[in-house]
């Protein structure tokens, strides 16, 4: 596969341009490349813990004797190390599920790093597709405003006041359809590593997709209000916004629905200011 390998390669010379001497490996991927390297031109895949000066920069195998298939991503096993950048460069390249093939952008996630709140919704749509950027369509407007009506801002870099929004799938299931199985399992290793780097106060989940991936749990009308929880993170699962614009053309309803979340959306904000900083 050598379009792989030279993906591997544009990796690493683009690390290299940013003076970064190591790249993580997938345990799986370090074989493989030992495989395709001889002896002598070993590949230094370090551990993170390993300090700087014990690790040589990264040789590439300039002609592996037989490439081999490599996988780049391979999520489940690649992700649990990575720091923000690598794995950006992890969601970029990604074909671990047949999603990939029909993609324009992969839409990671937006917002501030260190955020205090995180939105997950369940995958990207046609807008966000063409974008690259998540919730820019019509249920994103909405949610924009609801986050500016919390007191946040999407385009904050305070992590006071900044969000970070992301996706149980990162890229666009055909035709809006709800992510299948298979495709939000090899997709979530990347949402789990980005909770673990963003290290949110709190979760909002956005409708019964990210319910159902992220927590394994059935039912948003019954769960929606309530407290749950993800390794230790307060979550409070709400409903999605594309939910609430189905009933725009119904007042009552459309009304009583939106009454609904910003009341989830209280919740969320009075348990962040019991815990901000300045309180
Ligand atoms: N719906 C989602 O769940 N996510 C997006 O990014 C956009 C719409």
């Amino acid at each position: 596969m050598p379009e792989l390998i030279e993906e591997f390669k544009r990796i690493l010379n683009a690390r290299k341009a940013a003076g970064k001497e190591t790249l993580w490996l997938s345990e799986q991927n370090r074989t493989l490349l030992k495989a395709a390297v001889p002896a002598k031109r070993a590949v230094v895949s370090p551990p993170r813990q390993q300090a700087p000066s014990a690790t040589k920069a990264p040789v590439f195998p300039e002609q592996a004797a037989s490439p081999l298939p490599l996988q780049p991503t391979d999520p489940a096993i690649s992700v649990s190390h990575c720091d923000w950048e690598e794995l950006q460069q992890a969601m970029l390249n990604c074909q671990a599920c047949p999603l990939a093939q029909g993609r324009h952008s992969v839409v990671c996630g937006n917002g501030c790093p260190q955020a205090r709140l995180m939105f997950i919704g369940e995958g990207p749509g046609e807008e966000e597709d063409k974008q690259g950027i998540a919730f820019v369509g019509r249920a994103g407007q909405m949610l924009t405003n609801m986050i500016l009506a919390m007191g946040f801002d999407r385009n904050s870099n305070n992590p006071d006041n900044a969000v970070f929004i992301a996706n149980i799938v990162k890229c666009r299931p055909p035709g809006n359809r709800n992510p299948l199985e298979q495709e939000a399992n090899a997709c979530l290793p990347y949402l789990r590593r980005q909770i673990e780097l963003v290290k949110p106060q709190i979760i909002v989940l956005l409708g019964a997709v990210a319910l159902h991936f992220l927590l394994g749990k059935t039912g948003i009308s019954k769960c929606r209000g309530t407290w749950l929880d993800y390794q230790g993170i307060p979550v409070m699962p709400t409903f999605h916004p594309a939910y609430l614009l189905r009933f725009e053309s119904q007042k009552g309803l459309f009304i009583s629905e939106k009454r609904k979340v910003w009341n989830d959306l209280q919740q969320v904000m009075s348990r962040m200011k019991q815990s901000s900083p300045s309180s």
